[in-house]
Order: C-alpha cells, then sequence, then structure tokens
C-alpha cells in the first residue's frame, strides 16, 4: 500500500504519544522498513514562472506503516535523526530520487531534501555515489536545505556546501523566510534558488504586508542572481500575485499534487535542450 500522496496521515503523532515504549516500537519498525524496502517516493511538479511548464520535480519521502498507516515525514524524519537512521535513509532518497530521475526527459531537474544530521557523514561522497550509479548529470540535480543548517554555521558546513557545488549540483534554500536571520544567510553562501515557505504564498491575498515581503524577496534574491520558487501555491489569485512579481518558478496543489512516479505526466516538459 502507497500514501495517497494528498497529505492525508494516519493519527499517528510521535509528538502527543506519552509512551516511550511504542517510540521505540516506531523507531525498530523505521529501521526495518529501510531494510525491506518499505519506504516509498511520492514526486510534487515544478513549474516555470507562466505555470504551465514543467521544470522538475520534489522528491517526498513516504512511509506506509503496517498498522499505523501512512506517517508523515514531518514525524519520521524527525524520528530516524533522533535513531541515527538519518543518513542511511537520507542515502536511500538520493539514490532511488536519482535513478527515477534519469527516466525523465533531460529538462526536468530532480529536487531532493537534505537534513541537517546528514552533513554529519560523507555526504558529498554519497552525492557523488549516486550520480555515478545513476547517470544522472549532476546540473539536473537540486539539493535543498534549511537554514536550521547554517544555524551552527561551522566551516565543515560550509565545507561541505561548496564540495557538493563542486561536483555541478545546484543548492537551494527551502522554507526561506520562516528561520532566524534567513538575510544573513544569502551573502555567506551561493545559493542558486530560494524557495518561499508556504506561510508567505498563504497569506498573500489576505495581508498587504506579505504581499509587500514576497515582493521584496523575490527582488532581493534577482539582484544577488538567485532564482525563487514560491511552494504552496493552492488558488489562481497567489498564482497571478506570485507572476506579477517575477516570481521564477511555482510548486503547489493547484498546480500539482505529489504522486507516485509510475504516474507522473512528463507532457509539459519543455522540449528544446537547455
Ligand atoms: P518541504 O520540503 O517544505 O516539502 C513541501 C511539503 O508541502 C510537502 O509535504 C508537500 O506535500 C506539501 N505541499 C506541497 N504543495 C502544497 C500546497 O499547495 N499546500 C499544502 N498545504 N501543502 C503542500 P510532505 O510531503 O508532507 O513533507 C513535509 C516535510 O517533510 C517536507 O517539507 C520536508 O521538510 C520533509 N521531507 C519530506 N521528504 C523528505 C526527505 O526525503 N528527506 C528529508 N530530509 N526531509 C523530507
Ligand atoms: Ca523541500
Ligand atoms: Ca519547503
Ligand atoms: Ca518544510
Amino acid at each position: 500500500a502507497k500514501s495517497n500522496g494528498r497529505g492525508q496521515y494516519s493519527f499517528y503523532d510521535a509528538q502527543t504519544d506519552e509512551s516511550l515504549q511504542s517510540r521505540r516500537a516506531m523507531i525498530r519498525d523505521l529501521r526495518d522498513a529501510l531494510k525491506t524496502d518499505g519506504l516509498s517516493l511520492n514526486f510534487q511538479p515544478l513549474f516555470d514562472a507562466d505555470g504551465t511548464t514543467l521544470t522538475g520535480y520534489e522528491a517526498l519521502a513516504r512511509w506506509t506503516h503496517p498498522r499505523h498507516g501512512a506517517v508523515s515525514p514531518m514525524v519520521f524524519i524527525p524520528l530516524a535523526e533522533e535513531a541515527g537512521l538519518i543518513e542511511e535513509l537520507g542515502a536511500w532518497v538520493l539514490n532511488r530520487a536519482c535513478l527515477e530521475a534519469v527516466t525523465w526527459p533531460a529538462t526536468v531537474d530532480l529536487s531532493v531534501n537534505l537534513s541537517a544530521a546528514q552533513f554529519r557523514g560523507d555526504l558529498v561522497g554519497t552525492v557523488k555515489g549516486c550520480l555515478a550509479t545513476s547517470g544522472l548529470p549532476a546540473s539536473r540535480l537540486h539539493l535543498e536545505i534549511t537554514e536550521s543548517l547554517l544555524i551552527n554555521n561551522t566551516d565543515a558546513v560550509l565545507r561541505t556546501l561548496h564540495g557538493l557545488t563542486g561536483l555541478g549540483v545546484r543548492i537551494a534554500m527551502d522554507d526561506f523566510g520562516t528561520g532566524y536571520s534567513s538575510l544573513a544567510y544569502l551573502w555567506r553562501f551561493p545559493f542558486d534558488k530560494l524557495k518561499i515557505d508556504r506561510a508567505f504564498t498563504q497569506n498573500l491575498e489576505q495581508d498587504p504586508k506579505v504581499d509587500l515581503i514576497v515582493k521584496s524577496i523575490i527582488s532581493l534574491a534577482h539582484s544577488m542572481g538567485i532564482r525563487v520558487n514560491a511552494e504552496g501555491v493552492e488558488t489562481p489569485q497567489q498564482l497571478a500575485r506570485l507572476q506579477s512579481h517575477g516570481c521564477d518558478e511555482l510548486q503547489g496543489y493547484l498546480l500539482g499534487r505529489p504522486s507516485a512516479a509510475n504516474l507522473l505526466d512528463h507532457a509539459h516538459a519543455r522540449h528544446d535542450a537547455q
């Protein structure tokens, strides 16, 4: 069984679960799932500013628990981090996603989420291995990181980021605007893309201040040569605002929901070579 890909997860929530034993059991089950190919990936389409040209897909991890049903990645990713399983899980996601992406048209890129904890291992080696095994050109791989990684902004993290760009992959800052000193990170590292968090997109219409913030973020990013993606586009009104602000890439339920690899429709991929 697979997740329905509509963000409807089971009631299981580690946060509200008093039983440590059950938490341990979930970790054991997650470890099993990793061993037995019990995880899967969904892919959500990303579109050009026109809202119709397919530019890529974001890989999103899915876990259907044998008894609890679909568990949200907001639950099992932190669980994997806590249990020391995130390196293995992260490498599985990267491998799986790259093998899938080589079957897509050459103009369609792949975005993969990275957990800060993956930066403790040999991330450059892992990414290099996935590219070699799959044959996916590095330039088609976008790695999404969050600001939390840069909070303890160590030289080691920056070295790893430079190691990754050295391979030719692209780096995107995810959930932009939700962390602390977001702007400070823009000059510390040359990001290729910035993803405006869904919370902004969803308040565009109701709050003129949010509209102004989004407009300013886009113009600031552009002045630094950084492309901008807006997440969580759910209404035609949000789409129109983002387009008028010059947003480069759009993502959200209005344009396409995450779905299983075998259901993807590449019909609107760009035909010309890049
Ligand atoms: P994210 O990276 O910000 O991913 C976008 C999330 O927003 C996804 O939730 C997606 O299904 C959802 N989404 C997309 N468009 C819309 C929309 O229009 N409206 C609404 N309400 N939601 C939308 P999902 O798949 O549940 O993933 C949640 C988070 O879990 C991700 O947030 C990411 O932080 C994490 N995650 C998922 N897969 C992985 C993975 O392979 N590795 C790591 N490290 N984290 C992952
Ligand atoms: Ca993401
Ligand atoms: Ca995000
Ligand atoms: Ca997020």
